[in-house]
């Protein structure tokens, strides 16, 4: 029978380690352990060798799919590849033996790295001030609206609505109605882009701040960006750029030179720091000199003595304990001063010419909702298959049986049966062709009407599951009683 899990394994007698004292003379060692905190019963492990974990839990390791393994195409959250040099450095001693609360003269190495990944990203994106603080894209914007609030407030022009387009990422809505605002949305116009007359409609005196990411989640860079920022400011609210896009910007474009007053930048997305699964992210903001002095603090400043944590004067307070998830700042450091600037610059344009690649091969099949061109991902429409009797996530579940991640299905949702694709930089030519011969040979078994695509996933662990039920009643418990009776 095929195991599942390491509990399947136990064999009594079989385990690789026995706290047993017996041996060298009769009754062995005594035990070190007070009376006190001894167990009473043993506890309810395995018996299980050590080479059959090691196997079991390699085994285990190749059955998700994971961007070490293919291609991960995933639209929004640049599914790259991360450098394992990034894993190494930051896993050195020096870093991970810290304490967060040594005194400031044990770690100045470390605080240099801080203050350093904080310019950097400054100088990539072209703002004054920054804060690492937040530890995801999400904690970002929320970070960001208590400073905006706060920003507003020390003006004595308290408001209380957030704008964002109607193609805005389900953060963006949640982040400002868990901040106490509320969200106003205006709409996108024929070519995918927000509707300037609408926009104009909707400011006013209540505007606290206008959020948008650019390039926008269809992947369609905001021509008219800086009109946009001034009407904002125009109307007394600030402007918030959510930076999940920045894969697309890096040496391109400036976004504080499009009017932005801060923005957060997912450095688990944008600078190869390993994601998925809700695992440690990192989501500085970077801000301009007026919303600089309401900062979570504390942050390091450098004076002639070295590195000091100093709490800026109208700070919001902290958002996150000690100093963000330094591992991922680590991670990002290195990405960064490995590429340097050059290196950055081609990491966009090549994750641009990547994406627009695949829009080329795949246009003529599945249909683009909007022509305006698109950078480094491209959002298809699958109303063709939809003719035919299939859905997006019929072609999601069946790529799956290519060895392949789907892309992102029904976001954004402006789009119907939207496919949202990004094939990041660091995709080869040829993986980019398995990729779309793979939706060729979908889009016509769609028209065949072949059977596996109502069946699919057919190769995986695990097959066609219910999309609810599957994340609601989640079944993660083994049954205790059965323990290595199956
Ligand atoms: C990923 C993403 C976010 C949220 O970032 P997290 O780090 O996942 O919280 C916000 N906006 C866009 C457009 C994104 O792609």
């Amino acid at each position: 029978m095929k195991k599942h899990i390491i509990f399947e394994y136990h064999k009594p007698g079989c385990g690789s380690f026995t706290r047993e004292n017996g041996g060298i003379a009769e009754g062995g060692f005594e035990p070190r352990e007070p009376e006190q905190f001894r167990r009473r019963s043993e506890p309810s492990l395995p018996e299980v060798s050590e080479n059959e974990v090691v196997r079991h839990y390699t085994r285990l390791s190749t059955l998700n799919h994971h961007v070490d393994k293919d291609f991960y195409p995933l639209g929004s959250c640049t599914m790259k590849y991360n450098p394992k040099v990034n894993d190494a450095l930051a896993l050195r001693e020096g870093f991970t033996a810290l304490h967060p609360a040594q005194p400031d003269t044990d770690c100045q190495g470390s605080m240099e790295l801080i203050h350093e990944l904080g310019e950097l990203l400054c100088r990539i994106t072209g703002f004054p001030s920054v804060t690492l603080q937040p530890v995801a894209g999400s904690h970002g914007e929320l970070t960001a609206l208590f400073m905006i609030r706060a920003c507003l407030e020390a003006r004595g022009d308290a408001r209380r609505q957030v704008v964002i387009p109607d193609s805005a990422h389900g953060t963006n809505p949640a982040s400002i109605a868990f901040a106490g605002y509320d969200v106003v949305e205006v709409k996108s116009d024929e070519k995918g882009l927000v509707d300037l007359e609408h926009l104009k409609r909707v400011l006013g005196p209540q505007t606290a701040a206008f959020m948008i990411t650019n390039p926008n989640t269809l992947g369609i860079y905001e021509p008219r960006i800086r009109e946009i920022t001034q009407l904002v400011h125009e109307a007394g609210g600030l402007c918030y750029m959510d930076g999940a896009n920045l894969n697309a910007l890096l040496g391109l474009v400036q976004p504080a030179k499009s009017g932005f007053d801060i923005m957060h930048i997912n450095l688990h997305k944008t600078f190869s720091v390993p994601h998925g699964g809700g695992g440690p992210g990192a989501g500085p903001l970077v801000l301009s000199e007026e919303l600089a002095p309401f900062r979570p603090g504390p942050v390091v400043v450098r004076d002639e003595q070295g590195f000091h944590w100093r709490k800026p004067e109208q700070s919001i307070g902290r958002v996150h304990m000690w100093h963000g998830n330094f591992g991922a700042l680590v991670r990002a450091y290195v990405y960064i001063r490995r590429l340097g600037a050059r290196g950055l610059r081609r990491v966009s344009e090549n994750a641009i010419l990547n994406a627009n690649y695949v829009r080329h091969r795949l246009k003529d099949v599945y249909r683009l909702s909007y022509d305006s061109p698109t950078l480094h991902e491209v959002v298809f429409s699958a109303r063709n298959q939809k003719k035919l009797g299939y859905k997006a996530s019929h072609i999601a579940k069946r790529l799956l049986d290519f060895g392949l991640h789907a892309p992102t299905t029904y976001f954004p949702l402006i789009v119907p049966e939207a496919l949202m694709i990004e094939p990041t930089e660091s995709e080869s030519r040829e993986t980019l062709d398995r990729f779309c011969e793979a939706m060729l040979q979908i889009h016509h078994e769609c028209e065949e009407n072949n059977p596996l695509l109502d069946s699919a996933p057919n190769t995986t662990p695990v097959g066609r599951l219910n999309d609810v039920l599957a994340i609601k009643r989640a079944d993660l418990c083994w049954p205790e009683e059965s323990h290595g009776e199956s």
